[in-house]
């Protein structure tokens, strides 16, 4: 397997790329994921900072709670990524947004009392 993951939004104006590894990750059911996704939960793969690289165009940032920021592509508007305030040297990527999303299962779920009650 080649060792560098890459991913991006769907336009292509977006892209990145980080050092295959198996790191965290998780379903969020939180309602701030769910308005800015418009979907019922979102697949976050959290990865070091350092080892992560934005390879074009960087995506715009908004500020999406009191301690932290989301990134989505400015052109078409993808989720990419998510940065907590208490966690910065962490950068939450859609896993979704990779090219290869299968290479990843979520495995943990977090906000799970925040869960639709049509997606018990
Ligand atoms: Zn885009
Ligand atoms: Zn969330």
């Amino acid at each position: 397997m080649n060792n560098i993951v890459e991913g991006g939004c769907f336009c292509g104006s977006v892209r990145y790329s980080f050092k295959f590894d198996k790191y965290p990750s998780a379903n969020c059911y939180c309602s701030i994921c769910r308005r800015i996704s418009g979907a019922p939960f979102v697949s976050w793969l959290a990865i070091p900072s350092d080892l992560f690289k934005y390879l074009n165009n960087k995506p715009k940032k908004i500020k999406s709670s009191s301690h932290g920021n989301r990134f989505f592509c400015d052109e078409c508007g993808t989720p990419i990524a998510c940065v907590l305030e208490g966690d910065p040297k962490n950068i939450n990527i859609t896993i979704a947004s990779l090219d290869k999303p299968q290479e990843f299962e979520p495995k943990a779920k977090i906000f799970v009392d925040d869960m639709l009650d049509w997606l018990k």
